[in-house]
């Protein structure tokens, strides 16, 4: 789905475009028609799966929808950082809305303290704060929360860990007890029942399980040294009736090269990543969902929010460095219940990686084997490549980053 089919006030939905949000993540999808309708609820879902967002964009319809200069809005969170980054994210959305927020945290600047004081007599729509430093500032008398309208508590498990549960308990006394509760957690410990049940009234329940697979689609995977891939695609792509084909591969170097080869080769291929600017991947976009060309290559930044039906063949030149990742993309195919074909290639270091997606989907991938002509790759063996690349397979990495765009100025 759109994020234009939840109906958001036009000004929210300007910001969603303007931050390059095209489809909304499964919290999304769920939290937010929920939200949009009044209710308390509790979500579940792991970082990175968009919980922000999820809460952010109801609430500023909401506040769009009903102006009003006193305070309707407060989000708590439990550290500095997250206040800033929820913030952060609050900035980018609320661009064409005329909303204010003010970030309230803790710190030994004493001259964060005056400023934030200042800002709050100034006045704003909504407060995103952590718990410690609202509740300073609220006990000096100059906060004034007897109109709020909407809770939200994020991070809900963090909070329950660094003892807030008092704290927030405070903060509930100078609000209404009239108002819409939402709470959002990482994890669901059965003691966040304590929080729920001291927060949220006949709350929805929403938990977002492991991602799932699209139905229909029919996966693989080829293992490969680096030097097989390209002669591996061409053999593919060979002599087939194309639809549509998109080529994921993680870094714009390998795109380049790619895409260079197989138009060398004679495929009518393009290529699409950051060194384009936004009217040229445009563009190339257009023309592929028009079905001027039929093979695009393209790196990550493509892979979530694509606006294309009906993809017959994925194709992960390399395995997605985010399990989900592998998920959206393979989603890619296969909608509108025809059929589509997922294919990955996995050389010798990417083998952890690809395990960890078939951990998450529950499912063993076929493994295919290479046509004659190019070969054997290495051999698939999670367990033992485990061990060895244990630091580097533990990294992190962030979920959606890099996707999003600048608002326009
Ligand atoms: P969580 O709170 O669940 O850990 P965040 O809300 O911080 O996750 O989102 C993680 C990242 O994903 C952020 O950089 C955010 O901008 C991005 N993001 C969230 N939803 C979408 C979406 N629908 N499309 C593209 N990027 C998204
Ligand atoms: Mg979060």
């Amino acid at each position: 789905m759109k994020f234009s089919e939840f109906n958001l006030h036009k000004n929210v939905f300007e910001g969603v475009e303007a931050m390059g949000f095209i489809e909304p993540s499964p919290v999304q999808e769920q939290v937010i028609p929920i939200a949009l309708e009044g209710k308390d609820l509790i979500a579940c879902a792991q970082t990175g799966t968009g919980k922000t967002a999820a809460y952010l964009l109801p609430l500023m319809h909401h506040l769009c929808t009903n102006r009003s200069n006193k305070i309707k809005g407060l989000i708590l969170a439990p550290t500095r950082e997250l206040v800033l980054q929820i913030d952060q994210q609050f900035q980018g959305f609320a661009y064409f809305t005329g909303l204010e927020s003010i970030a309230i945290y803790g710190g030994s600047d004493s001259g964060i303290w005056e400023q934030q004081r200042a800002a709050i007599e100034q006045g704003c729509n909504i407060l995103i704060a952590s718990p410690g430093r609202l509740l300073s500032h609220l006990n000096l008398g100059y906060v004034d929360l007897s109109e709020l309208e909407y809770l939200i508590l994020d991070e809900g498990d963090k909070m329950l860990d660094m003892g807030f549960v008092d704290d927030i308990n405070k903060i509930l006394t100078y609000l209404p007890t009239k108002r819409q509760t939402l709470m959002f957690s990482a994890t669901f410990p059965p003691k966040i029942r304590i929080l729920a049940n001291l927060l949220l009234k006949n709350p929805v329940e929403i938990s977002i399980a492991v991602a799932k697979m699209a139905e229909g689609v029919l996966q693989a995977a080829y293992m490969t040294f680096d030097n097989q891939k390209n002669k591996l695609i061409s053999h593919l792509l060979a002599n087939k009736e194309l639809d549509s084909v998109i080529i994921f591969s993680s870094t714009k170097i390998k795109v380049k090269q790619l895409h260079t080869e197989l138009v060398k080769a004679g495929f009518a291929a393009k290529a699409i990543h950051s060194d384009l600017d936004q009217a040229e991947r445009e563009l190339v976009m257009r023309d592929f969902r028009n079905r001027k060309f039929p093979i695009l290559v393209a790196t990550d930044i493509v892979s979530r929010g694509i606006d294309v039906d009906n993809i017959g063949l994925v194709i992960n030149y390399d395995v997605p460095h985010d399990a989900e990742d592998y998920v959206h993309r393979i989603g890619r195919t296969a909608r509108a219940s025809s059929t589509g074909v997922g294919l990955t290639f996995i050389n010798e270091t990417d083998i952890p990686r690809f395990a960890r997606i078939e951990k998450l989907i529950k499912d063993t991938i076929f493994k295919a084997p290479n046509p004659p002509e190019i070969g054997d790759g290495p051999e698939y063996n999670p367990h033992a490549v485990r061990k060895i690349n244990r630091t580097h397979s533990q990294q992190k990495s962030g979920k959606f980053n890099n996707r999003r765009r600048q608002p326009r100025q």
